[in-house]
């Protein structure tokens, strides 16, 4: 008896220990890549894009550190990003041809492969709660404009007029953007909008939570003077966004189109699930490799299932943030940091 007693009391200590090992938490966020250079920031900017993005990742942080969930923790991260008007989501997003904003989302959970998406809408004050709302309470995985702003309003989500969104900024760079599109006719104009904007501003959140569940999330007003509804990589689950607790959760930035062409989030994934890559080789290798040859740029932010993180571009910056379960933060901005 006392040795079954001791074997079962041996078998616990066991069990005990194996939980204390794969109890790990961590969030990481971006605020966009793209031409990101030291001799274009003041002192202010930066010190004004650090401090959101702390914020941001500390609430994601707290909600983990709880025991809450990875939906709840990138949902609440992203919402701080999609209020401040630095980011290219929410307030603050670029503006359209057309002189509107069209604002695209979407949000991936890793425990059930389940996943919602919104593109295209111009009165959801917080696009990604409307992705979360699709994938929680409609039997569809993508809504798109009219639609999905009246989906929103129908599920109670926070509704606001369009011109909420609007900042003198983003006014500005468009007028820019149309200017030198006047000028150099022979470029494409998505081409010169990406090189013109100094900076991007998309946003979005990966994070592990204690119970081993990831998620993915991107928020974005697309790119500055974009026609004809045109959609980006960001709602696109595969592409801006993908998560699955067997490998990893992964969040996008960059040129869309390159993007969408190289179907990143899920590539990193399928090379972690496939060839056993760790996720910083995979994030290196569609990056640098798939993306770059194309002719494309951005980066990426991914957590897998045991919390090791990648945060990869082939641009000169991206506004980004990593917490451990341990409280250790970092907040980067330029490549090179
Ligand atoms: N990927 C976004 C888009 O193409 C833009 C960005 O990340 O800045 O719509």
């Amino acid at each position: 008896m006392k040795k079954i007693t001791l074997l079962f009391l041996i078998f616990c200590l066991g069990c005990e220990q194996s939980v204390t090992t794969d109890s790990t938490f961590g969030i990481v966020i971006h605020g966009g890549a793209g031409t990101i250079l030291r001799a274009n920031m003041t002192l202010e900017t930066e010190a004004a894009y650090r401090k959101v993005l702390e914020e941001a990742i500390q609430v994601g942080h707290l909600i983990l550190k709880k025991g809450g969930s990875s939906q709840e923790a990138v949902e609440k991260t992203i919402h701080v990003m999609e209020d401040s008007p630095l980011f290219n989501a929410g307030k603050g997003a670029v503006l359209n041809a057309n002189e509107t904003i069209e604002l695209d989302a979407s949000f991936m959970d890793g425990a059930q492969l389940d996943a919602g998406a919104i593109s295209g809408v111009k009165t959801i004050k917080n696009p990604i709660s409307a992705a979360i709302m699709v994938m929680k309470n409609s039997p569809h995985v993508m809504l798109s404009g009219a639609g999905a702003d009246a989906f929103a309003a129908l599920k109670g989500l926070e509704i606001v007029e369009p011109e909420y969104f609007f900042t003198e900024r983003r006014i500005n760079s468009l007028k820019r953007v149309k200017e030198s599109e006047l000028k150099k006719n022979k470029t494409s104009s998505l081409e010169t909008s990406f090189i013109r904007q100094q900076r991007y501003g998309t946003v979005g959140c990966v994070a592990l939570d204690l119970k081993g569940n990831l998620a993915a999330g991107t928020s974005t007003g697309g790119m500055t003077n974009k026609k004809w509804n045109r959609i980006g990589d960001a709602p696109i689950i595969g592409a801006g966004t993908y998560a699955n607790n067997a490998t990893c959760a992964i969040s996008a930035t960059g040129w869309g189109e390159f993007f969408i062409r190289s179907v990143v989030a899920h590539d990193i994934s399928a090379l972690i699930e496939y060839k056993g890559h760790s996720i910083q080789e995979a994030a290196h290798i569609v990056i640098h490799d798939k993306v770059g040859g194309l002719g494309g740029n951005g980066g990426v932010i991914g957590i897998d299932h045991k919390g090791n993180v990648a945060m990869e571009m082939n641009t000169p910056g991206m506004y980004r943030a990593h917490m451990d379960a341990d409280g250790n933060l970092k907040v980067k901005i330029y490549k090179d940091e």
